[in-house]
């Protein structure tokens, strides 16, 4: 007989939570399929997430395409610095990522280097100086280059366009129809849960770094001059692990760390608590978790101040702090650059109290050039001109019987003159957690894997549970007739029959001994089994079984949707059950 293999990696592809894909291919690194259990525990997790960064922020959801015109991506910046710098071995050819040649043990150092605050030359150097070879061969490296992660492809037949490395660009994009959306109140929040695609090269890390991945992040626009961030009160006794640039570690609450400046911002120590939140309701283990904030040279082009929540994991036999969410503060950037490129004015409004009389530039049409150019449009181009208000775009452009022009610099200059304003324009500055879901998934499994005594009718020594919170489990519970006889099938069936109605994930299992189906739940997670036995039969009762303390209770058969679906909520305890109020049925 094999050996039973008690790993998670085993049961991770046994059980159909994750599968390398295009395997009958041979696979590819940095491409992972969800299996049936894998896909279902993800829904659930962003499920828990929607809850959190869109229905109880007031945050709306959008969805935009994973291809986008390269114009998109010369603006954001991701074409020029969306880079990672590779080492190339001069005699096999093999690529690496510099940080994972100086940071992953081929280098004898006792700190972990910062790559990313690292200048070519200096990685260059460090390499020389420390004489590191190709892992693979021995051969020398040459030195290292820049290499971007976005994929390229083509938008019809020669049009550039890119697959997206993040879905934050789609609702900056969308930032004039946003706005309009939330009648232009601020501060306010969008929602994209979509894919990311960078080319990372020679992943080597499992799911942990992906090609192709799933994302889910928020961009909240904030006036940048606003220091404080509704509902902080809420949160500012959360109690933070926080490392920062310079290497200090404070334990701090989020009002500590916004006072003691060590957080720079409330909306940021805000969007922490509630990552840090939701990261514990789903499953990740808060001893095993910190945030860590970037140092300035790491941090990406767009960035003026990120955190990110690590959690510290085993990854290739080595335990290590791996990012999963990053938060952060992206300034007026994206926004800025995309006006800059398009002319479309990416700006919100801030009415004063009082208005108040101020020197202002306005733009003057030249009436002849207009009306010889743009005839019966004329008024419109005017009308248009004059609604405008500083900090003018260098292109400026309209919308005019269904197509866009450019009104050419010459059709007017710019005056100044004393006016009542009623208040200001100016550009957001932008709030991000970006979520990457599959390491999330990852962790938690790793942070619910225990291994222990084999438990009742289990014939091998050692038993594997995954303690995963009842929200997240891919099934809720599973359902078992003792045997496969007349009556106890049937039940089995109709109290099955009626948690589906619920829309519950469930299951229903009758092969094998109950010890066996007992092991297959505790294996994926399954919170509650059920079993229809003999007494079932007489009296309509069922047992219930919670994974955890493995402790049982008889409850009435027709009762089971409400009581598992309470104690999936967290609307009763176990234990409560054994009260007979609570449908018990002693
Ligand atoms: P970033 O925009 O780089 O801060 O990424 C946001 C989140 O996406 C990170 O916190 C990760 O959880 C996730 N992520 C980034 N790159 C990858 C990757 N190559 N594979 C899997 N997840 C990733």
């Amino acid at each position: 007989m094999p050996e039973p293999v008690f790993d998670l990696e085993a049961v991770i592809k046994r059980r159909g939570f994750l599968w390398r894909s295009f395997d009958i291919y041979g696979g590819a690194a940095g491409f992972y399929d969800y299996g049936p259990l894998g896909t279902a525990m993800k829904n659930n997790i962003v499920r828990v997430w929607r809850r959190y960064f869109v229905q109880r922020e007031g945050f709306a959801e959008i969805e935009t395409p994973n291809i986008m015109p390269e114009e998109v991506f010369r603006a954001s910046g991701h074409l020029d610095k969306f880079n990672d710098v590779m080492l190339e071995c001069s005699k096999c050819h093999e690529v690496f990522r510099a940080e994972h040649v100086i940071n992953e043990g081929y280098l004898e150092i006792t700190e972990e280097i910062n790559v990313g605050s690292l200048a070519l030359e200096d990685i260059g150097d460090l390499i020389t100086a420390k004489g590191v070879q190709c892992p693979m061969c021995k051969g020398e490296f040459r030195p290292p280059y820049e290499f971007n992660l976005m994929f390229s492809t083509t938008i019809g037949r020669n049009k550039t366009g890119y697959l997206q490395p993040e879905t934050a660009q789609g609702i900056f994009l969308n930032f004039q129809s946003l706005y309009s959306y939330f009648r232009g109140k601020m501060p306010f929040g969008v929602a994209q849960i979509g894919k990311g695609f960078r080319n990372e090269v020679s992943p080597r890390q499992g799911v942990i770094r992906l090609r192709e991945f799933n994302m889910a992040e928020a961009e909240v626009f904030i006036n940048p001059e606003e220091r404080h961030y509704k509902g902080f009160d809420k949160v500012k006794d959360t109690n933070f692990t926080l490392l920062d640039q310079h290497g200090a570690l404070h334990y701090l609450t989020a009002d500590e760390a916004v006072a003691e400046g060590v957080i720079r911002h409330q909306a940021l120590a805000y969007f922490m608590a509630l990552t840090q939140g939701f990261l514990i309701e789903i499953g990740i283990d808060e001893e095993r978790l910190r945030f860590r904030q970037h140092e300035k040279d790491e941090m990406a082009h767009y960035a003026r101040d990120c955190w990110d929540a690590e959690v510290l994991i085993e990854i290739n036999k080595k335990e290590s702090w791996i990012e999963c969410v990053g938060i952060a503060n992206r300034s007026c950037y994206d926004l800025e650059q995309h006006m800059k490129t398009t002319g479309a004015d990416l700006r919100a409004f801030e009415r004063f109290e009082e208005p108040i009389e101020q020197e202002v530039e306005r733009l003057k049409p030249d009436l002849r050039l207009l009306g010889r150019t743009y005839r019966n449009d004329a008024p419109k181009v005017r009308e248009y001109l004059g609604s405008l208000s500083p900090p003018f775009p260098g292109r400026i452009t309209m919308e005019l019987n269904g197509g866009t022009v450019e009104i050419p610099k010459e059709f007017y200059t710019i005056e100044k003159r004393v006016e009542k304003v009623s208040g200001r324009r100016y550009i957001p500055a932008v709030i991000e957690p970006s979520f990457g879901i599959d390491r999330i998934l990852y962790a938690i499994l790793q942070h619910s894997f225990h291994v222990g005594k084999a438990r009742e009718g289990v014939d091998s020594e050692s038993y594997t549970i995954l303690k995963l919170k009842p929200e997240i489990a891919p099934f809720k519970a599973a359902v078992f007739p003792l045997f496969n006889r007349a009556g106890m099938s049937e039940l089995a069936k109709r109290v099955y029959d009626s948690l589906v109605e619920t829309e519950m994930q469930v299951t229903l299992d009758d092969s094998g001994s109950i010890g066996k189906r007992y092991a297959r739940q505790d294996e994926v997670g399954t919170p509650y089994c059920i079993t229809v036995d003999h007494q079932s039969l007489e009296d309509k009762t069922v047992t219930i079984r919670d994974r955890d303390s493995t402790e049982q209770v008889r409850i009435r058969a027709e009762k089971v949707p409400e009581i598992i679906h309470l104690l999936v909520s967290g609307g009763i305890e176990f234990e409560e059950l054994r009260n007979p109020e609570s449908g018990g049925s002693d």
